[in-house]
């Protein structure tokens, strides 16, 4: 018998003509294969919904509704060019009879929904099969209640909702069957079902549940036995993280079906989890496909192969969770308390996921899908619990998971990852014993930096060091249609290396900056549409050649000092006041009089200066600097915002600054807020915005929303830059929102980290295997980021530029301290002393915050001409 391959379409694959076109070259390539394809798929997207909706009596007007179904699939009959489609009048003539029947006093009701959802999957065959037979296939439609019948969830003992249950989310076996193979193997040489839908025993049609489609498929596969199974949607297959939320998410290739298990239940939404139990004993691969990117290799779901070291694949986040604590009443060592607990949960109907003890009081998370909060079930659930334990309840969280093989063997490396929740509570942290997966459970608030974090931490990292490993490319280059690898991005230092090397071998050590990289980051910042002003933060590097760039490009400064505001005096004759922005912190009086002597406009950032020193503010226009009540950034030294920083007023004092500001008579012109810095999620400033915009209302004169800095810069190859695209689509909505406000920003790291190198020459060399230090000229007199943040460099040989690396070294400079380290396990070629070494993004925040400790001058700046 010819193989089967059962290859499912989503709603979003059936939608119109390009995509059945899709779904022809599909068939056609499997058919060259030498398999026979079995084609499973969904109705058109958003139809379940709408017959959803009109089986629940919530559409208005049931015949407007199926007038508007029945004109979705006529217009989709026009676009592929039939002629009559009787087959689709049957199945919308079939429709209105069961939506006619539904208030119908005879047979349960969850029978008589499933035969109204069941229709929509009808009508996408109705319209695609006769397509398909007109481009020439020999296509046979075969009912799926022919071919799958459903397995009602035990007969005695079953509750009611159990009942209801088997027609709307009905379970199926996909065990080989013999009959079945038969009967398609005599069918035409394609073969299309629709999917979502089976036969109960009763006779009545049952559907598997919303996004059932994938389920159908799966048992159809374990019934044929077939060679794969195909899942084709608009997504090509699962990813490091929602791609949504992170762009810089990477597809993956590979995962077992443990791994698959594990990302399909805790969130992402392109695999129906029931699909792999039904597939796995079987051992029937999965391969995930993208309609948009045919081309492009997605994911493979396969038997387990590797084992043994830690792995981690990808974070995966669900939400709507809810945790419910439940302590007993002193009766500590109580036999059987988690069995009632559990007992009360179980009789709602409800079921828990997670679950946390100690020796007197148990955490578990119950999975909200359906609206839980509001609904009187959790109410009657605490009552209950309430009767024997002290309850309390977490609603809105967020359960966020690595998922990876031997993830126990990652934990020392979470600690960057955790310092996060330094400022953030964490509520429950919960490692599956089959070590697959480390859960943490946080406020839903909170979730995207977490993720985030995580994911740049750890995922990033790991695709970077596994070139071969699973991981394909990030969504960022899928979505733009850039499928080939990755290319090395070049940077100017590759070009100009001859010259770095040059110029070391002369000094020794130095700072080097290229002018064209500044003028270039800032011209990608100014040409985001929606930003009117850029003022760069001088204190990332204050060289005078830098200051010129950034002004000849249209730039202004945001200072923190008078020092700073001397500086840009000495290098331009003709600057305006109105060109700068004054952001002291915890400032004597003396620099607040010294900024607005010279009319330059300032940002306040507490309310001392207004309680204190009114007669300095009165009739002054002024920002406000307000905490955003969250930080976020790479290291918990640079998070600007939340509880635990210094900066910003906080939220519940805006209304004294308001009543302060009033009675001065100063106008507030603007409001401020930065909050991190090393930000690589590119709605990060549309929400600072939008919380900006909602506190302006209380202040009839603000024109200026300030949402500062903090742009990040991929400090780590592989990385991919922040997508300013991504940052100008959200601030240009933000802005269609308030079009009265001016959106600032003030950008400090990403103009000038990457227009600067560190360069030094290796001193010493120690240590042979095992641990290899590697000496140079220049240090954390230097460069203190290293030690002062944990921040990463990438750290180079120029001098073998392209070498293959020999093994991790240490590299280190010439403080006394321990801390003196540059780079931690980096792989390094052979090397010899007087080699030159260029540790990169080194712009900013370099020789501003060099020292000279041990009395050693720090390495000089070079800037490199043109
Ligand atoms: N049409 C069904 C739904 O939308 C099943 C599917 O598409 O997978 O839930
Ligand atoms: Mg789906």
């Amino acid at each position: 018998m010819q193989p089967f391959v059962v290859i499912k379409f989503g709603g979003t694959s059936v939608s119109g003509l390009p995509q059945w076109e899709s779904i022809a070259t599909v068939i056609r390539s499997r058919l060259d294969e030498g398999v026979k394809p079995v084609v499973v798929h969904s109705a058109i997207r958003g139809v379940t919904d709408r017959l959803q909706a009109i089986a629940d009596d919530e559409t208005p007007d049931a015949e407007a509704a199926l007038a508007e179904i029945a004109d979705l699939h006529r217009a989709l009959a026009v676009e592929l060019g039939l002629g009559p489609t009787p087959d689709l009048d049957a199945e919308l003539e079939r429709l209105a009879r069961a939506v006619r029947a539904r208030h119908d006093a005879t047979g349960p009701s969850a029978a008589r929904t499933a035969e109204i959802l069941a229709c929509g999957e009808r009508l996408t065959s109705a319209v695609g099969v006769p397509w398909l037979q007109a481009q020439g296939f020999d296509v046979t439609r075969v009912d799926a209640t022919e071919l799958l019948h459903s397995r009602p969830r035990a007969q005695a003992g079953a509750t009611a909702l159990d009942r209801e249950r088997d027609y709307l989310s009905a379970l199926c076996d996909s065990e080989a069957d013999e009959a079945v193979r038969a009967r398609l193997a005599e069918a035409g040489e394609v073969v299309v079902t629709q999917g979502f839908t089976a036969r109960h025993p009763d006779g009545s049609t049952v559907v598997l549940g919303r996004g059932g489609s994938d389920t159908a498929a799966a048992y159809l596969a374990g019934k044929l036995d077939a060679r794969r199974l195909e899942v084709w949607s608009d997504v090509p297959g699962m990813f490091t993280a929602d791609p949504r939320r992170i762009p810089s998410a990477r597809l993956i290739h590979r995962l077992d079906y443990a791994e698959a298990q594990e990302i399909t239940t805790t969130g992402s939404r392109v695999l129906h989890p029931r699909c792999i139990p039904a597939l796995r004993s079987r051992r029937i691969p999965i391969h995930l496909h993208s309609t948009l990117h045919p081309h492009l290799r997605g994911t493979e779901v396969l038997p387990a192969t590797e084992r043994g070291h830690a792995h981690l694949k990808a974070i995966s986040r669900k939400d709507d969770v809810v945790l419910i604590t439940m302590e007993t009443l002193g009766m500590w060592q109580e036999v059987g308390f988690l069995a009632r607990a559990f007992q009360v949960v179980a009789e709602a109907g409800l079921s828990i996921d997670l679950v946390s003890t100690s020796e007197t009081s148990v955490t578990a998370s119950l999975d909200a899908s359906a609206n839980l909060l509001d609904s009187a079930l959790l109410a009657e659930v605490v009552d209950r619990l309430s009767a024997f334990c002290r309850v309390e309840v977490i609603a809105s969280c967020s359960a966020i998971s690595l998922v990876g093989r031997n993830v126990r063997g990652l934990l020392h490396r979470l600690g960057p990852a955790l310092e996060i929740f330094e400022e953030h509570r964490i509520h429950m942290v919960s490692l599956a014993s089959s070590d697959l997966n480390l859960t943490f459970v946080v406020d839903e608030e909170q979730a995207d930096r977490v993720v985030e974090r995580l994911h740049a931490i750890l995922l990033i990292e790991a695709a970077r060091t596994e070139p071969d490993g699973p991981f394909g490319p990030p969504w960022t280059r899928i979505r733009a249609g850039i499928l080939e690898p990755e290319e090395q991005r070049e940077r100017w230092w590759h070009r100009r290396r001859d010259e770095l090397i040059a110029i070391a071998a002369e000094k020794g050590g130095a700072f080097v900056y290229d002018l064209d990289t500044v003028a270039s980051q800032m011209r990608k910042l100014l040409a985001v549409e929606p930003v009117s002003r850029v003022m760069y933060a001088m204190k990332a590097n204050a060289h005078p050649d830098i200051l010129r760039t950034v002004r000849a490009t249209g730039g202004g400064f945001e200072c923190v000092s008078p020092g700073e505001i001397e500086r840009l005096e000495e290098v331009f004759d003709d600057l305006r006041a109105d060109e700068i922005i004054f952001t002291p912190n915890f400032a004597p009086r003396a620099d607040y009089a010294f900024a607005l002597d010279r009319g330059i406009p300032l940002t306040l950032d507490a309310l001392h200066p207004l309680q204190q020193w009114p007669d300095l503010f009165a009739g002054r226009e002024v920002l406000l600097r307000v905490d955003p009540g969250w930080g976020s950034g790479h290291h918990e030294k640079v998070v600007t915002g939340g509880r635990h920083s210094k900066f910003g007023i906080p939220h519940f004092e805006i209304d004294e600054a308001r009543a302060l500001v009033e009675r001065i008579g100063a106008r507030v012109i603007g409001l401020h807020t930065h909050s991190g810095s090393g930000i690589l999620d590119p709605d990060h400033w549309t929400r600072v915005g939008e919380r900006l915009a909602e506190l302006a209302e209380a202040f009839p004169e603000v024109r200026i929303v300030n949402v500062g800095g903090g742009f990040g810069v991929p400090d780590r190859e592989g990385l991919p830059p922040l997508p300013l695209e991504a940052l100008g689509d959200g601030l240009t909505e933000l802005r269609a929102r308030h079009p009265h406000l001016e959106l600032w920003v003030e950008p400090g790291r990403f103009v000038v980290s990457e227009a600067g190198v560190l360069l030094g020459r290796i001193t010493q060399i120690k240590g042979k295997k095992g641990l290899r230090y590697v000496g140079l000229t220049v240090g954390m007199n230097s460069l203190i980021r290293p030690a002062l943040y944990g921040a990463y460099h990438q750290i180079v040989n120029l001098t073998r530029l392209g070498e293959p690396p020999e093994g991790p070294v240490q590299v280190v400079g010439p403080i006394c301290e321990s801390g003196d380290r540059l780079g931690t396990d980096r792989p390094f070629p052979e090397s010899r002393e007087g080699d030159v070494v260029l540790i990169a993004n080194a712009g900013a925040y370099g020789r501003v915050m060099s020292s000279e400790y041990n009395l050693r001058a720090p390495a000089e700046e070079v800037v490199l001409g043109a």
